[in-house]
């Protein structure tokens, strides 16, 4: 027990001496994703977690902080969720894991049966009918990708070998996925292993010219589009979009109208549309799916991140029957072979089945209209702050872009770290966010509060204060 003193930061900060300890001992031993590792621990805080519960972390220092980015985009209902939890705990006394080749369980079957009754359908089209599991979002890209290459193979279709990709875009760090990504801070370095792919221009909204609506964007883009497909339609077995929002780059979003475009424009074109909707699935633009603002329904389309209800790594990629009879055949070679492990994982799919129980019991999309409404509201009021160039929003997204002011569209120096010490500054008032370079971002679990989010907001505002105020006495 440690003992009781006058120091206030003893009093406030219990654990802090426990936060330290866990800080070091993972340094010693830890290699971090997506971080460059110099700078912990002294430009970036290392943010020991005990526990989680809601929308809120416990730190390993006592303090909670509220997770307003849904730990990288997976938790839906909050952390510990008990029913999730529930169903992991009696899934593992039951069957933790089978091989799912020549076996077969029922979360699996149940899963995918769920998966496809609410998968987004087109009236003209025959419904997703098939699912294919895979252990985390960027295996679930690579799926998608080969299994549009192969079935052209299995057609006797040599030539189709490459595919079109959105600029701006991300699809996962395995090499398949890179190499249809185009975010040169993950890319660049890895470009002398990548196949090529064919870059169209993305119908970011943000990127309008003056006095271009964002519909209009969406057509002048499906305009380029048509003029790439036109050019290589006979190298192409698919066009891979993130529908909606483009998360990794920056959270940017475009009118639902270049969705229906590019459905248009790949049926001319006989080339198969994957929807990622790896971060935008599951109720985070405000409908079940983002394809569905668009009425249209992908040839693949991958899942990953909420499935789970952001438990446990599960990917699926459901497509269609005339996609799955492709692969049948006497011989082997026209198999899909592409297997991981722990495919089908019974724990991950009982917590899938969990988390879309509770979009049904709690009505979730429905309930998340009304909390995007107070996020809009809350937004709103950055309008006009001068370092905010941009506010912009689709449901359950809310993106801030940052900018020096006056010229409201001239970006920050990127060496003045403006994402960094926001991240830094709301850090230190409990609030996780985690910027895009200067893009700062609500996406908050589902059961996000109205106190929470007034905090989001006066946190947000706060950090971006500190954020501009400590760069300018640092130039
Ligand atoms: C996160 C993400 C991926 C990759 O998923 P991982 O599970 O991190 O491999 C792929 N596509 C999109 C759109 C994503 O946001």
């Amino acid at each position: 027990m440690r003992e009781i003193t006058h120091d206030p930061m003893m009093l406030t900060e219990p654990g802090a001496d426990a936060a330290d300890s866990w800080r070091e001992r993972d340094l010693k031993v830890l290699w971090h994703p997506c971080t460059q590792m110099r700078e912990h621990p002294h430009t970036l805080p290392l943010l020991p977690i005990a526990s989680g519960r809601g929308e809120w972390l416990i730190g390993q220092d006592g303090r909670r902080y509220l997770d307003a980015i849904s730990s990288w985009w997976t938790n839906l209902f909050g952390h510990a969720e008990p029913r999730i939890a529930q169903a992991i705990a009696t899934q593992a006394l039951t069957l933790e894991h089978v091989i799912l080749a020549g076996c077969s369980h029922p979360p699996a079957v149940e899963l995918a049966e769920r998966l496809l009754a609410i998968a987004p359908r087109q009236p003209d089209r025959a419904p997703l009918s098939k699912v294919f599991y895979a252990d985390n979002g960027s295996a679930g890209v690579e799926v998608a990708l080969k299994m549009a290459f192969h079935w052209f193979r299995n057609r006797g279709v040599e030539g189709r070998t490459k595919f079109i990709a959105l600029e701006n875009g991300y699809h996962g760090e395995t090499l398949g996925a890179l190499a249809v990504g185009d975010i040169p801070l993950y890319r660049r370095i890895y470009a002398p292993l990548l196949a090529e792919s064919i870059f169209a221009p993305s119908p970011d909204a943000y990127a309008c010219e003056a006095g271009e609506t964002p519909a209009e964007r969406a057509r002048h883009a499906a305009q380029a589009l048509r003029d790439l497909l036109e050019r290589h339609a006979d190298e192409v077995c698919a066009l891979i979009l993130e529908p909606r929002v483009q998360c990794a780059g920056g959270m940017r979003m475009h009118d639902p109208l270049y969705l229906k475009l590019a459905r248009e424009l790949c049926d001319q074109h006989g080339v198969f549309l994957i929807a990622d909707e790896i971060a935008v699935g599951f109720g985070r633009t405000g409908t079940m799916f983002a394809s569905e603002q668009a009425g249209v329904m992908p040839d693949l389309l991958c899942l990953s991140k909420g499935l789970t209800g952001g438990a446990l790594p599960l990917a699926a990629v459901l497509t269609t029957q005339s996609i799955y009879d492709g692969f049948l055949d006497d011989s082997r070679e026209r198999a899909f072979l592409h297997s991981h492990s722990y495919t089908g994982n019974p724990l991950a799919c009982a917590a899938a089945l969990a988390s879309l129980s509770i979009f049904d019991d709690d009505k979730v999309i429905e309930r998340n209209r009304a909390t995007s409404q107070r996020m809009a509201a809350l937004a709103s009021e950055f309008v006009d702050h001068p370092q905010v160039a941009d506010v912009r929003q689709a449901g359950m997204i809310v993106a801030f872009e940052l900018t020096r002011g006056g010229d409201k569209r001239t970006p920050f120096d990127p060496a003045a770290r403006i994402g960094l010490r926001a991240y830094r500054a709301a850090l230190e008032r409990g609030v996780l966010l985690r910027p895009l370079g200067d893009t700062l971002y609500w996406m908050p679990p589902y059961c996000i509060d109205d106190d929470a989010l007034n905090l989001l907001a006066a946190t947000t505002r706060a950090a971006i204060d500190h954020a501009v105020q400590e760069a300018a006495a640092c130039a």
